[in-house]
C-alpha cells in the first residue's frame, strides 16, 4: 500500500492526495447540482460560476491523475484557494454577496502552508472578503461576517499549530533510532531506494562493535545499552556532519557517504576505527570492524554495493577484528595501527 515508502511524510503525502481525490470529485457533484439548479432558477451569472467552477475542478482532476502523487495533493489545495478568491471577485463584478464561501479558505490554506504562513493568507483573505462584501451588504452583516470568520481562523490556527508540532514530534520519531539518537533503519531503507534516481555514487560503511556480547554478558543489557548509545556519539562527533549515520542494526552502524569514493570511505573508516579504539566507554575499552563498499550507476542494483559492504565487514572479523576493510575486487585489508 505504500509508493512513498513508510514513513511519517510518506504517510502524510499519501492521506493528502486521496483526500484532494475525494474533495476535488465532491466538488464537482457540487458544482453540477448547482450549475443545474441556478440555471433552472434563471440564474445565469451563478450558474455560469458554477459551470466555470466545473471546468476548473475537472481539469484539476485530470492534472491530479497525471502528476506524481506528492505535486497532485498539493495541486488541488492551490486551485481551491485561487478558484475561492476569484469567487469573492466575481460576487463583486455581479453584485452578489459570496461571503458564505469564505470560509472554506482557511481550512483549504492550512493544508497547505506551515502555520505561520496559513495565518497571515487567512487574515489577508478576511480582509480581502470584507472589503469586497462592505460593497455589496449592510455593515451589520459585514460585522457578522468578520466575526464568525475571525474565530474560524482562531481555532483552525490553534489546530494548525498543535498539528504542525505533533507532526514534527512524528516526524523525527519515525526517522530516529530512541536508543542512540541515530537515524534508524527505516530511514536508511528510504534512503537507498532513492539512491539511484538521485546520485551517481556513494560509499557505505558497515560497523559492528566487536565481541559486543561479552559487554552484555559481562555487565548487563543496561550496560550494553549505554555503550551503544556512547559509540554511537563517538561515531556522529567524528563524522562532522560529513556523511549520515544510521543504527543498522542492534550493536551496527551504516554510514551513508554521498558522492564519495572508496579510497575516501576506507580513510573516513579508520578515523573511525581509530577514535573508537582511543576512546574510554565508562571504564571500558571498545572497538570496532568495518567494512567499505563503493557504488556507482555503471553498478546497478545498490544492494550489491550493501551485500560487498556486509562482506568486507565479515572479512574484517575474521582479519582479527579492530580492522578495516574495504571491498573492492579483491578486498584491501588496512591492519590497525592503534
Ligand atoms: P562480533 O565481534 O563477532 O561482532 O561479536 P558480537 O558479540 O558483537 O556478535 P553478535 O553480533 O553475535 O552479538 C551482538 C549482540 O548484541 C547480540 C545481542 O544480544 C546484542 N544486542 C543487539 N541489540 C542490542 C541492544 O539494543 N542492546 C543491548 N544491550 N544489546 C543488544
Ligand atoms: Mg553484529
Ligand atoms: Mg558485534
Amino acid at each position: 500500500m505504500t509508493f512513498f515508502g513508510d514513513s511519517f511524510l510518506g504517510l502524510r503525502e499519501q492521506l493528502r492526495w486521496r483526500m484532494a481525490l475525494v474533495l476535488v470529485i465532491l466538488i464537482i457533484v457540487l458544482m453540477v447540482a448547482l450549475g443545474t439548479l441556478n440555471t433552472r432558477l434563471g440564474l445565469t451569472d451563478t450558474a455560469f460560476l458554477s459551470w466555470a467552477v466545473l471546468a476548473i475542478m475537472s481539469g484539476c482532476l485530470i492534472a491530479m491523475l497525471a502528476l506524481p502523487r506528492d505535486l497532485g495533493g498539493r495541486l488541488f489545495f492551490v486551485v481551491t484557494a485561487l478558484a475561492l478568491i476569484g469567487v469573492i471577485a466575481f460576487g463583486y463584478y455581479y453584485q452578489r454577496p459570496m461571503q458564505h464561501w469564505a470560509y472554506i479558505f482557511p481550512a483549504v490554506i492550512a493544508f497547505l502552508l506551515p502555520s505561520r504562513m496559513a495565518l497571515a493568507l487567512m487574515l489577508a483573505y478576511g480582509v480581502y472578503v470584507s472589503f469586497i462584501s462592505a460593497q455589496l451588504m449592510a455593515s451589520i452583516e459585514v460585522v457578522r461576517f468578520a466575526s464568525g470568520y475571525g474565530l474560524l481562523v482562531c481555532f483552525l490556527y490553534t489546530y494548525a499549530l498543535l498539528e504542525e508540532r505533533a507532526a514534527a514530534l512524528l516526524h523525527y520519531h519515525s526517522a530516529h533510532d530512541a536508543l542512540s539518537g541515530c537515524l534508524n533503519r527505516r530511514t536508511f531503507n528510504e534512503t537507498i531506494a532513492q539512491i539511484e534516481q538521485r546520485h551517481d555514487r556513494c560509499t557505505f560503511l558497515l560497523i559492528d562493535i566487536d565481541h559486543f556480547k561479552q559487554i552484555n554478558d559481562q555487565r548487563g543489557h543496561l550496560f550494553g545499552d549505554r555503550i551503544i548509545t556512547a559509540v554511537a556519539a563517538v561515531l556522529s562527533q567524528t563524522l562532522e556532519g560529513q556523511a549520515r549515520l544510521y543504527r543498522y542494526g542492534g550493536e551496527e552502524f551504516a554510514v551513508l557517504w554521498l558522492e564519495a569514493n572508496l579510497d575516501a570511505g576506507i580513510a573516513l573508516a579508520e578515523r573511525i576505527r581509530a577514535t573508537v579504539a582511543a576512546e574510554d566507554f565508562h571504564g571500558l575499552k571498545v572497538t570496532v570492524s568495518i567494512g567499505v563498499s563503493h557504488w556507482t550507476l555503471n553498478d546497478g542494483a545498490i544492494a550489491g554495493a550493501l551485500g560487498r559492504a556486509d562482506d568486507a565487514l565479515y572479512s574484517a572479523k575474521h582479519q582479527g577484528r579492530n580492522c578495516v576493510v574495504g571491498a573492492a575486487a579483491r578486498p584491501q585489508v588496512l591492519p590497525a595501527s592503534a
